[in-house]
């Protein structure tokens, strides 16, 4: 048996295409002292593997040219090497856009398949679920009645920020593409309303639903959002940058908000940040998510697309909005 994997092939201008990748098939690796050999089942698709495939220097550095891609992903224990992991187990880490890798048993991380289904480990339970808590509740410093907004809220961060905001006593209001996402916005993942950017004007309908103003804007998109999310702030209004999917595959054009100076009429404040300045708080925001979502009180669903073959397509529906839930590719 042979392990395939996806690797970068060329660094992508604009959207990535197949040209950007290609399938290497090689022999199943042998785990050396202290690894284990993994089968990899489900691979998380994330905006930010855009990020990893351009040069140069970011928060984590790009993935080189003939390695394979970047990527979270969960899967079983084929042979173990390391102690406190056995053939059977399911883990998660960082086993790239491949079918098989062999990996220090360092950094792997138990999952319960029993629990919940393998892929949710890598959406509400895993590191988009986090992001949503650390984001919501540290960078925004939500409090009990805040007006939020948030923005690709049918996403997987988006759609944890509104169920954690709504669980601690917020109004929450989401932006998403399209009728069919923002009714299940409101009606699945329980927010008060859902503005759809495509066909209505976002920062009128925020007005309209938040007339005294918003407390807390979640960003996952940046561009006319984050300006329409600006002109409705109220004092003390905390912004957290959590991403500009909009701008991904076009940065060398990026235009920054031209009404930031509501920040100083506002007192407000705007902060980015990564999941991994949270690193050594993961265990705190795993057993919070967990412990909601045992309770009934956390809605989570994934897309799942099938193909290891079909990386580049997949990938692709991040940006134009195709996928319905968390992105999940199935080998
Ligand atoms: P989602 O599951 O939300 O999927 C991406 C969604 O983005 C699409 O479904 C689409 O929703 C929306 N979108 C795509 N293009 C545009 C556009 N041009 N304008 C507006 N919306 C667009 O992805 P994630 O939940 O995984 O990620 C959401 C954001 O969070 C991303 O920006 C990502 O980079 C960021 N992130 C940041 C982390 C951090 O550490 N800071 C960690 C994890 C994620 P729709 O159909 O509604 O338009």
């Amino acid at each position: 048996m042979n392990s395939i994997a996806v690797c970068l092939a060329q660094r992508p201008v604009g959207l990535p295409g197949p040209e950007c990748f290609t399938l290497r098939e090689a022999p199943l690796p042998t785990p050396g002292e202290g690894e284990v050999l993994v089968a990899v089942y489900f691979i998380s698709i994330d905006p930010a593997m855009r990020g990893w495939m351009n040069e140069g220097k970011s928060y984590i550095p790009p993935v080189q040219l003939g390695d394979v891609m970047r990527a979270l992903a969960v899967g079983e224990v084929v042979e173990s090497r390391a102690p406190g992991f056995a053939a059977g187990d399911w883990v998660r880490g960082a086993f790239g856009v491949q079918s098989h890798c062999a990996v220090p048993a360092k950094g792997l991380s138990k999952i319960d398949p029993v629990l919940a289904p393998p892929a949710r480990w890598l959406g509400g339970l895993g590191m988009p679920g986090m992001t949503a808590y650390f984001g919501l509740l540290d960078v925004c410093a939500h409090r009990e009645g805040d007006i939020v907004l948030v923005s690709a809220a049918n996403g997987a961060v988006g759609s944890v920020v509104g169920q954690l905001a709504k669980a601690r006593g917020s109004k929450v209001i989401g932006v998403a593409g399209g009728p069919e996402k923002c009714r299940h916005v409101v009606e699945t993942y329980g927010f008060d309303a859902c503005i759809d950017y495509k066909s209505e004007q976002v920062a009128r309908r925020v007005r309209d639903l938040a007339p005294d103003g918003i407390d807390i804007y979640f960003d996952n998109v940046g561009g006319e959002t984050l300006e329409a999310a600006l002109a409705n702030l109220r004092k003390g209004a905390r912004i957290g940058i959590c991403g500009a999917i909009g701008d991904y595959n076009d940065m060398a054009h990026m235009k920054g908000p031209r009404n930031y100076l509501n920040l100083l009429i506002y007192s407000a404040r705007m902060q980015g940040f990564v999941i991994f300045d949270y690193a050594a708080r993961y265990a705190e925001a795993e057993a919070a998510l967990t412990a909601q979502y045992r309770d009934g009180k956390l809605t989570l669903a994934e897309h799942i697309e099938k193909g290891l073959a079909r990386f580049p397509e997949v990938l692709a529906m991040l940006f134009d909005g195709r996928n319905t839930a968390k992105l999940v590719l199935e080998v």
